[in-house]
Parts: C-alpha cells; structure tokens; sequence
C-alpha cells in the first residue's frame, strides 16, 4: 500500500509530505474486488473439493503478507491447522425421473449427507394421510422397500401433531433405499457424515405422482480427516499490546458438487472476510495503527458446523481474558439493515453501533437479536467473552444456493458500513468503553 499510495499521489503531483488521505470510494472499491476474487471460479466455492479450501487460505495469508500482518509465533505461518470430517461429491450427479432429466442445483440437490446412489427405483408418493390413517402406514411397513425411494410431499413447516412421527419415520425404520424431499427452495450445506441412505431434495413442482422411475448416479466420498486451517494474523497496539480485539469472518464456503456445480458464496462469507480485509488494510496504515492490538482471523469449517472456530476456542492464541472483544461479520453484502446476533446480552455494544449509525446514517436501522449459534461469535460468547455477529439484510439473496454470486451481491453500502466498523471498533478501545464479560 504504502508503494501504491506514493505512486497514486506523485502521479497528481501532490507532496509526499501532506497526510494522505485514502479517496473515499478506495476502501469500497477494494472490499468490492476482494468479494469478486473471493467467490470467483479460482477458488472453487472455497470448500473441499477441487483445493478450493487450500486457495481460499493461501490467497488470505499472501494478503496478510502484503498488508504487513504479523503472525503468532511460535505458529511459523498464518495458519493454524485442524482436520475435519466431511462428505464431499467427487462426481457430476445425474438424476431422471422417467424421461425427465434434472438440472442439479436448479432442479435437485444431493442432501449433503448423501451417500453413493447407483441404480434404477422405484417411487412411492407419501403425504400426511399417510401418518394419519393406520391402514396406509401399514401398507408402507409390509412393503420391500430395498429399491424404493420415499417421495415426501408434506407441508412446510409441519402440523405439530406430525413433527415426531415424521421425524421418527425420517430415520427410515423400514429400510427405504431412502428419500426425497420437495422444497421449496434448494438451500445447500456441508455434512460432517453420511448417511446410510439416500437424500435428495428436488424442487417442489418438478416431479409429480405420474412419475414412477427414479434413475440416479451420485458419487460421494467421506473424509474423516479432512486438513483443513484457520488463517491469523494480527497488528499490534500502539499502547496496549497485550490485549486484542478479534475480528473474525469465516473464508470456508460450500465448495462444488462435482466438477460443474460451484456454490461461489460470495455474501456468504466472501462479503465478511472481504469487509474484515477492509478493516485489516486500514488499521495496518501507520496513521491508523490502533491503540489496543487487533487480531483478524478467518476461520474455516464453519459451514459444516463453526469447526474452526471450536478449534480456536480450543486452542486460543489470544488468552481468553486478554480477549477485549470479538467482532464477527457473516454475510455483509446487504444494504438495509445490520442485525447484531447477541446484542441482547452485549447491550453497550448494540448501543454504540446503533449511536455512531445513527449519527453518520451508514444503513437504515441496526437491528437487535439475542445469543444464537449461528456463528462463529458463539462459542467466545459462551465463554463469556464479549462476543457480537453482524449480518446484513436487503436486496440479495440465495443463501447458500449456486445464486450467491458476486455479480448478485453488490456491497452498495460496502466504503459506509466500512466506516461505521472502523468507528465502532475505535470507540472499543477508549478508555471509557467497558467490556461486559459475562458469568464471571
Ligand atoms: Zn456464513
């Protein structure tokens, strides 16, 4: 930055000497193009297949280099390594229903626990008289259903009276060569484990009771001891050095289905980690060096379950009591409102964030909501370390489906909500602002 800046003001024949001052769509324009190469095609939908993980984590540590980050030691790297279970599609899948081939991703998708389905099966139509009319229940328990797949048409979300026996007959007591879901969206994840049968979910509308053939060729593999990392690194204070704040996003996304279908995740999670960068690169300006240390971590394997986050949890490199607090940003692509996730418990931090919206008018409202693991903010707020989460909300969407693209996720109020951080995450390390720690 420093060769760019010196390059950028001699070029307008400004004196080096005057205080440089960042144009105010720089830092909108560079969180912007860190989301576009972040869920761009190089890094595969940043999971576990085709090392989309692996170029995901060293494009953030060659990052952390050029922004002059330094890492823990004795850690000789950025990284901090962990290894995680996880069930990866190693194949493009095909599914036909009679005559009909699905599109995946648009039409259908594997469960992510999906195991390998080959073959030819039949379909058998289930709906709620099932559960509610003793003589057709029993007509599905006599059958062999070895070469049979369950067509679920059921209501979304289901009459309470119906939760526990379809949650029972989802464990597949009789044996069903296994599932298939109609949603009414396709929403993706990543599965720690396989299941003993099959999984699919196909848009609701796309198949009906005429179709009597299902014929699949899905292909996954199960990892048990997947290696995967956390990427850290940190800018140390100018007064305190020893107490840090975490700002943390997770980099780890969904990855691909076979070699055609990405899932780019660029709100979810490019936008976070492109924001945390944001933030890195200014507070690693000299001007701006902070007064307490600052430490920005992009964890990994949240998707499958926070897995980076419990490793850090379980491994700290900040001591826990020198954890003044930890900001972290998950799907900041929207543009109308900003919800903190624990704010109810962090309640002077809510205040703050809401005071300095309110008076530089960076979104529409700051939303409160109480503790959830939804996260990686949530096991630090269990210890009792203060601990916040940051979503936006607005005009885009396709959460976790191949719709989350970074030409869909235009960060309009990226250089505003940049700003708004960069104030609230001063105001943490005055003398005035007081961690509330809980339980102890
Ligand atoms: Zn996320």
């Amino acid at each position: 930055m420093r060769f760019f800046s010196l390059f950028i003001l001699s070029l307008f024949g400004i004196g080096v000497q005057g205080q440089f001052q960042a144009p105010s769509n720089f830092y909108s324009d560079y969180i912007r193009s860190a989301k576009d190469t972040l869920a761009s095609p190089f890094f595969h939908g940043r999971g576990y297949l085709k090392d989309g993980q692996k170029l995901s984590a060293y494009h953030l540590a060659t990052e952390f280099v050029k922004l002059g980050l330094k890492n823990f030691s004795p850690a000789p790297s950025y990284y901090q390594s962990f290894e995680m279970p996880v069930n990866i599609f190693t194949q493009h899948p095909t599914l036909a229903f009679d005559q009909d081939f699905l599109t995946c991703g648009v039409d259908y998708l594997p469960h992510p626990s999906c195991p390998s389905i080959q073959g030819n099966f039949q379909l058998l139509w289930i709906d709620t008289t099932h559960f509610q009319e003793p003589k057709k229940f029993k007509s599905i328990s006599k059958r062999d259903l070895a070469k049979t797949f369950l067509v679920m048409d059921l209501p979304k979300p289901l009459p309470r009276k119906l939760k526990d026996v379809v949650e029972n007959f989802k464990k597949n007591p009789f044996n069903a060569a296994g599932f298939i879901e109609l949603e009414d969206n396709l929403v993706w994840g990543v599965a720690t484990q396989a299941s003993r049968f099959g999984i699919l979910q196909v848009k609701r509308g796309i198949i009906g009771p005429h179709h009597k053939e299902l014929r699949a060729s899905v292909s996954s593999t199960h990892m048990p001891n997947f290696p995967n990392a956390n990427v850290i690194g940190y800018i140390p204070g100018k007064e305190v050095k020893d107490t840090f704040i975490l700002v943390t996003s997770h980099y780890d996304h969904l990855g691909k289905i076979g070699p055609h279908i990405t899932f780019p995740g660029a709100n979810d999670n490019a936008s976070g980690v492109a924001s945390m960068l944001g933030l890195a690169h200014y507070f690693s300006q000299p001007e701006n060096q902070p007064k307490y240390s600052i430490a920005f971590i992009a964890f990994s394997g949240e998707e499958a379950g926070l897995l980076g986050s419990i490793h850090y949890i379980r491994n700290p490199i900040v001591p826990f009591p020198k954890t003044r607090f930890v900001l972290n940003l998950d799907i900041m692509g929207s543009e109308d409102l900003i919800t903190m996730v624990n704010a109810t418990e962090q309640s002077n931090a809510f205040k703050l964030l809401d005071s300095l919206n309110q008076s530089i008018g960076a979104v529409q409202k700051i939303k409160a909501r109480g503790q959830a693991a939804n996260s990686d903010h949530y096991y630090f707020a269990q210890l009792g370390i203060p601990a916040v989460f940051l979503y936006t909300e607005g005009s885009v969407k396709g959460y976790h489906s191949i719709f989350d693209t970074a030409e869909k996720t235009p960060m309009a109020k990226a250089g505003e909500i940049h700003e708004l951080l960069i104030r609230f995450l001063n105001s943490l390390q005055t003398r005035s602002w007081k961690p509330q720690r809980m339980g102890n």
